[in-house]
């Protein structure tokens, strides 16, 4: 069956304020086009029928990846094919540009955006997990101004951010990771290029064989990507010896992040399986730092 697009308009918005602007006076009609690869998909489905697309590429300014000092800038417009290729984030963060590439497929990457998958807040987008451990925040413009909403209070429910109704995000601003912290971020899915089944990031920070600082957040399997908040808590300040005691307790911690999830059966898994395929990730995600912590 041939999906075909409802009708639609398209404004051209040549900064950040006319596009808010524009949503304001077509309030409820429009909606932001960057690389359209959710929302097209979606007005496809008539799950959503925007009569304005206001397309947002051509604003000047938001495709830039900046590192000052002890925070990466990302610019909603990036691509995520940008995210993965540039020296800036894989030489800061390098979790960040392997999460961009493993986002769909290439023609994917080439078009969709990081402010579009923020905004399109899907309980899966990709870059939910890794922003989540880094602590990262989203800079929004709106009628009321410009604010920084942290990524622990952006996603609200399935397709709900906290983004206000002429809101558009602009940036993220991202904290470098304290030197030895080590990050991984995993993901399962059916095929390489789908949708997370579960999809999970950690942080570790060892300081000789004690647990520092541990962070860890899981996507596709809440309404909303999430921090583990349990599972940290079991595992922060522990020694990590690397003996039987520590292979009990990662194994406690990822049963821990497995009991946090609330998965859905749905077309890409079962719930049962993918609280199964929580606890292997964090395990790994868990055991896989702690290795790089200590080489
Ligand atoms: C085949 C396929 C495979 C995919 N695989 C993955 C995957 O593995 N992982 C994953 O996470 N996603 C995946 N996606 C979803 C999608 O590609 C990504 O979420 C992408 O980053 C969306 O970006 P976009 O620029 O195309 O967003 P758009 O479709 O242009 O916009 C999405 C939503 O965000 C809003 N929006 C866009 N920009 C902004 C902004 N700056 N501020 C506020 N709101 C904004 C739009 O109004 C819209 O509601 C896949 C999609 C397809 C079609």
């Amino acid at each position: 069956m041939q999906l075909v697009l409802p009708d639609f308009d398209v404004l051209a918005a040549d900064s950040v304020e006319t596009a808010c602007s524009m949503l304001r006076a077509h309030q409820g009609m429009a909606q932001f086009l960057a690389g359209g690869t959710d929302l097209l998909v979606k007005m496809k489905l008539r799950k959503l029928m925007p009569r304005y697309l206001i397309n947002v590429k051509g604003i000047p300014g938001l495709d830039q990846i900046n590192c000052d000092g002890d925070r990466l800038r990302i610019g909603a417009l990036n691509t995520i094919q940008a995210i993965q290729s540039s020296e800036t984030v894989t030489r800061e963060i390098p979790m960040l540009s392997r999460a961009a590439g493993v986002l769909g497929t290439m023609p994917i990457r080439n078009l969709g955006t990081l402010g579009g998958n923020l905004g399109n807040a899907s309980p899966s987008a990709e870059f939910g997990p890794p922003l989540l451990v880094l602590e990262a925040s989203v800079r929004c413009l709106g009628q009321g101004g410009e604010r920084m909403i942290p990524m622990t209070e952006f996603f609200l429910g399935p397709g709900k951010s906290a983004l206000h109704p002429d809101e558009m995000i602009t940036e993220v601003h991202v904290p470098t990771p304290p030197n030895r912290a080590k990050c991984v971020y995993l993901k399962h899915s059916l095929r390489k290029m789908d949708v997370a089944m579960v999809g999970a990031a950690v942080l570790m920070l060892l300081d000789g064989d004690v647990c520092r600082d541990v962070r860890i957040a899981l996507g596709a399997v809440a309404p909303t990507p999430f921090r583990a908040r349990k599972a940290e808590a079991a595992l922060r300040g522990s020694k990590l010896a690397g003996d039987r005691a520590e292979s009990e307790l990662l194994e406690e911690v990822a049963r821990i992040g497995s009991e946090e999830s609330s998965p859905i059966d749905d077309l890409r898994g079962a719930a049962s399986y993918r609280k199964r395929i929580v606890g292997m990730l964090v395990k790994q995600g868990l055991a896989q730092t702690i290795a790089r912590a200590r080489e």
